[in-house]
């Protein structure tokens, strides 16, 4: 009854591809403009519905990955406006800058590192020397606007780990190697934010410290270099859009002992989804000096007291999920014609199953409720009813749901539903009694 004829071979991805996926994110739902009824506001954006369930799967997968099938790593939710004696300690104040140069032309600022000596705006030569520009947000805490009461919004969620890893170490008894994780807002004010949500100056990170005895630091770097480049390919970033790329000795952050970073193949070139650094014990060494705190281990096996190494993997979590629906736009052919498909892994989509009655009438509303009450606890699902079955399928590749759970009138009869798989088009009929555990089995929950 709701039969479709196969998908064919993908075809070949246009040269708009990024156009393709904004508009995309914008018709649907997933990512609009801040503000955009008073023209949008200095590149920030809203997550739409579909967006903040794209966006939370994406949080939720490297949760699972490195807190919930780990027994070494906890988790911290660490403020966002922070003392200013933080920043000074890790270096943040003095060091994190970008450097920012003037066209003498047409005035535009850019970030020098990162055009070559030629205004992009203009094409002119005529550039003034570069100065460190700092990329922290300012702010105060409370009605008075004086330096006693500075605060910062937190550039990177790192420092709030250093910061507690005593409290984090007396409450969990945990023994290094360990790690604490968090996931969270940060903000930098970038002096170009460009190319939709990769580089924006307010952000979702999704970063781990993980400690360790110093002897041991090189061994874990290059272990967290295979699961992190693994966790990508897990969820369907395909290897030939992967690569770790590991930094020259002059590229190193103030506090690295190395660093590579995993890199996707965007529209415009290789670039960084997540840096995964050794940076040696600076941090802890550095909030010790300044607070007057011993941040230290005390083995009592060995009576041994030892300032930990910290191996760091932090990705960005908006910047993945980018990279996830570039990696995941295809198109295809259905009977002839043309359809745009989101292959995202299901672990990913927004939402897993649609639930359509095959017409608006009344009839079929008891049973479409029981499907929907049967589903609704173990995924996230979408009921659409208006426009035709292959309207609603083709709405539903889009956004990349790979089950379409499909009821029509026959269904009141025997009390089976068509079940239709994203990808393939596939189609078969099961019985009710047995959805939830198909769907269970098919979604590996
Ligand atoms: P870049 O060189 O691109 O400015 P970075 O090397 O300074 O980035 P890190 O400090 O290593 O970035 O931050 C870790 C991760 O946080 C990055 O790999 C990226 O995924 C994400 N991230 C950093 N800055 C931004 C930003 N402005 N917008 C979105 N994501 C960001």
């Amino acid at each position: 009854m709701t039969e479709e004829p196969g998908a064919d071979q993908s075809t070949d991805l246009p040269n708009d591809l990024m156009e393709r996926v904004v508009n995309l994110c914008k018709r649907r739902g997933f990512i609009f403009p801040s503000a955009e009824i008073y023209g949008g506001f200095r590149s920030t954006y809203d997550y739409g519905p579909l967006g903040v369930l794209l966006l939370r799967n994406v949080k939720d997968a490297w949760w699972r990955a490195m807190v919930q099938c780990r027994d070494d790593v906890v988790g911290l939710d660490a403020a966002i406006l922070s003392a200013p004696k933080i920043w000074e300690a890790s270096g943040h104040l003095s060091n994190f800058t970008d450097p920012l140069v003037d066209c003498r032309s047409c005035h535009e600022r850019w970030r020098a590192d990162k055009i070559d000596g030629t205004c992009p705006n203009c094409g002119s030569h005529d550039l003034t020397e570069a100065r460190a520009f700092n990329l922290m947000f300012k702010t105060f805490a409370g009605p008075v606007e004086e330096d006693a009461t500075v605060a910062y919004l937190r550039p990177e969620t790192a420092q709030g780990m250093f910061v507690n890893f005593m409290n984090v170490l007396q409450t969990t008894r945990k023994k290094p190697p360990f790690g604490i994780a968090q996931v969270g807002k940060s903000f930098r004010n970038e002096i170009t934010p460009q190319n939709f949500v990769f580089r924006t100056r307010e952000f979702e990170q999704m970063e781990m410290e993980y400690f360790v005895p110093p002897d041991e630091a090189q061994k874990w770097f290059e272990y967290w270099l295979d699961e992190r480049f693994r966790w990508y390919l897990d969820l369907g970033i395909p290897p030939e859009k992967l690569r770790l790329r590991h930094h020259d000795p002059d590229e190193l952050s103030h506090y690295s002992a190395g660093t590579a970073d995993v890199e996707f193949l965007f529209p415009w070139g290789w670039d960084e989804l997540e840096g995964i650094a050794n940076r040696t014990d600076f941090d802890l060494l550095a909030h010790s000096a300044a607070s007057g705190e011993k941040l230290e281990y005390f083995d009592q096996a060995t009576s041994e007291r030892y300032v930990p190494y910290v191996i760091e993997p932090a990705a960005g979590a908006t910047r993945t999920m980018m990279a996830f629906l570039l990696a995941a736009y295809d198109e295809d052919e259905v009977g002839g014609e043309k359809r745009s498909v989101l292959r995202l892994d299901p672990r990913l989509a927004p939402y897993q199953v649609a639930v359509l009655p095959l017409s608006k009438k009344d009839t079929l509303e008891p049973l479409t409720r029981e499907v929907l009450g049967l589903l609704q606890p173990i995924c996230m699902c979408d009921l659409d009813v208006t426009q035709s079955i292959g309207k609603r399928y083709r709405r539903q590749d889009e956004v990349g749901t790979p089950y379409c759970v499909t009821i029509d009138f026959e269904s009141i009869e025997d009390r089976a539903v068509t079940v239709r798989e994203r990808d393939t088009t596939d189609q078969v009929r099961l019985p009710i009694d047995g959805l939830v555990a198909e769907i269970r089995s098919r979604l590996g929950r």
